[in-house]
């Protein structure tokens, strides 16, 4: 295989700085010796032949010519024909007539052929020479006009690409994109998998074909992480015709290769340097769509995975809280009896391991209620409830362990009792767990107040509070009991207010700090409140303690 190394736009025809091409071609050898001297002089690269078909095959090959300078009477091959080679393999080269006599039928021949000057032998060298600098300057006109027009088109085209996030749709488009922007006759885009380098093709068309040394090109590309050319080598096939020219293309952005975009065709001019300026625009356009598709897929299945492990979690939750409640229940049922028949030292001893297996109790109580919650399988029992009945009895249950972590826990009901209508058991759940954080997350020595209050409307959490749940509709003129449980402990960094009711999420420090707790307890009291068409609520500040609020309608519809 033969290859050609070349980075975009590093040579295009007539760009500032490169010396133009010139071919001459004259059948007198005489000729083209003087204007190849002549020319060669004035600074320009040319190339002489005094054979029309030599001129043909110099056209065909490797070297892109910036001006032909031909004569009109060849004894194989007239000077117009050879313009017309020229032109179709680019459009902007610069064309120079020379001739004896100029017919009316050579000038509309030539006109059409977008030929730039005659020259009539015989002529001076000063005017080959004017005659020259002037067709290139058209020239180079005529190629920016041509460019800007192609970029264009490119823009408008390529825009096209950043509107889908759907990979096989982008790798489509962007094939479409190709064929018709540069022109070629088959193209191919292949894709970077995750391991192993580049992955299957996709090609712009059913019969497109891409072969063994294509397939070598673009890996080819790949791995040197530049623009390849390769020659005379079935690449590719369009159905039966074969396709000996190639262009890989790698397609990058932000400095990764993502895949190769690699053009085919029969011809080498559609990949001239003025055409590659393009496909590297292209490509450019062509990565950051396919980088984009990329992250968007790998978000999708992240999420999927993250799905699918919530799943996971929760049938964990389902089983594991089954099968630890009935052995629990033993326990907890044998050490109340062992607790009630000694005394001393013993008694409280086995008072210890009840202690224990009722906070192993209470972490399976809210994996459970959590589940039945979320599964809605969770049922209302309204009875007549008392706000410091309730607040007594959440007191009660943690005096010990608050004792243990000399907290002082004061229970404060500015009315005398506040009579209302809600699930008893949800609510001394809803205040278990608070009450329960606030002993856990306060420094022993801690001052706990537990609140109830009654309150002529809706309460309107506004001072600061986060407020995490609140019903969608609220009668204005019922009443509403509220339950606070004020602690003076770490308090909770305001960023992380919201998240802490989420399903297992702890604040960061906590988990160092060693406060313990399964990540439950506040979902399972959001939960508990949006059952009750309550309102939740937090009020905290790091170091300085947190107070948990919650409100309930006093009666339920
Ligand atoms: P856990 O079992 O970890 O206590 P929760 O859902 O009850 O789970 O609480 C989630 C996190 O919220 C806790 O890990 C803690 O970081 C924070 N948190 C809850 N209550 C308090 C509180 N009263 N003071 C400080 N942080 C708290």
């Amino acid at each position: 295989m033969s290859l050609l190394t070349k980075q975009p736009g590093s040579t295009p025809i007539g760009s500032p700085g490169s010396v133009p091409h010139i071919l001459v071609v004259d059948d007198e050898q005489h000729m083209c010796d003087v204007c190849g001297r002549t020319l060669r002089r004035a600074g320009y690269a040319v190339t002489t032949t005094s054979d029309p078909k030599v001129a043909v095959d110099l056209l065909h090959g490797d070297q892109a010519f910036d001006l032909l300078l031909t004569d009109i009477k060849m004894p194989t091959m007239s000077g117009l024909d050879l313009a017309h080679v020229a032109k179709e393999r680019d459009p902007a080269i610069a064309i120079i007539i020379m001739t004896g006599f100029a017919s009316m039928e050579n000038l509309h021949q030539s006109v059409q052929r977008g030929v730039a000057d005659f020259l009539s032998k015989p002529f001076e060298l000063d005017q080959l020479r004017l005659a020259v600098d002037q067709a290139l300057h058209k020239r180079s006109l005529l190629q920016d006009n041509l460019r800007l027009r192609a970029i264009e088109q490119l823009l408008a085209s390529s825009e096209a690409l950043g509107t889908t996030l759907d990979l096989s749709e982008l790798t489509d488009l962007l094939l479409e994109v190709t064929l018709r922007q540069i022109g070629c006759r088959a193209a191919f885009v292949l894709l970077v998998e995750a391991v192993g380098g580049l992955g299957r093709p996709t090609a712009s068309g059913p019969n497109h074909r891409l072969l063994a040394p294509g397939r070598a090109l673009a890996n080819q590309a790949y791995h040197q992480r530049q623009l390849l050319s390769g020659k005379q080598e079935t690449f590719a096939q369009v159905g039966e015709g074969d396709l000996p020219f190639a262009l890989a293309v790698p397609l990058r952005a932000q400095g990764e290769i993502n895949g190769v975009l690699l053009l085919c065709d029969d011809q080498p001019s559609a990949f001239l340097p003025g055409a590659q300026e393009e496909i590297a625009l292209l490509a450019n356009y062509a990565g950051s769509a396919i980088r984009n598709a990329l992250l968007y897929q790998q978000l999708g299945d992240a999420y999927q995975r993250l799905q699918e492990l919530d799943r996971l979690k929760s049938e964990f939750i389902a089983i594991a809280s089954h099968e630890l409640r009935t052995p629990l229940s033993i326990i907890l049922g044998y050490t109340m009896m062992l607790r009630d028949q000694h005394t001393g030292d013993q008694h409280d001893y086995v008072q210890r391991v009840m202690e224990s297996a009722k906070r192993i109790k209470d972490i399976v109580d809210d994996m459970v209620s959590l589940r039945h919650l979320e599964t809605g399988e969770e049922r209302m029992t309204v009875a007549s409830c008392s706000a410091m009945e309730l607040l007594t009895e959440a007191a009660e249950r943690f005096q010990q362990v608050a004792a243990d972590h000399r907290h002082e826990v004061r229970i404060e009901v500015l009315d005398e009792d506040i009579e209302f209508e809600s699930d008893r058991e949800k609510i001394a759940l809803i205040l278990g767990n608070l009450l329960s954080n606030a002993i856990r997350f306060t420094a022993d020595g801690g001052r706990i107040a537990l609140r109830a209050a009654l309150h002529g409307a809706a309460p309107s959490p506004d001072g600061g509070e986060r407020v995490i749940v609140r019903p969608l509709s609220m009668a204005d003129s019922a009443a509403w009991v509220s339950f606070e449980v004020q602690d003076s402990g770490i308090g909770i960094p305001e960023r992380e207010q919201s998240r802490i009711f989420e399903r297992f999420y702890q604040v960061a420090d906590s988990l160092t700090r060693d406060h313990g707790g399964t990540g439950l307890g506040l979902a399972v009291v959001r939960e508990l409140t949006i059952t009750l068409g309550g309102m939740l609520w937090v009020v905290s500040q790091e170091g300085q303690g947190s107070t948990f609020a919650v409100a309930l309608p006093r009666r339920l519809e």
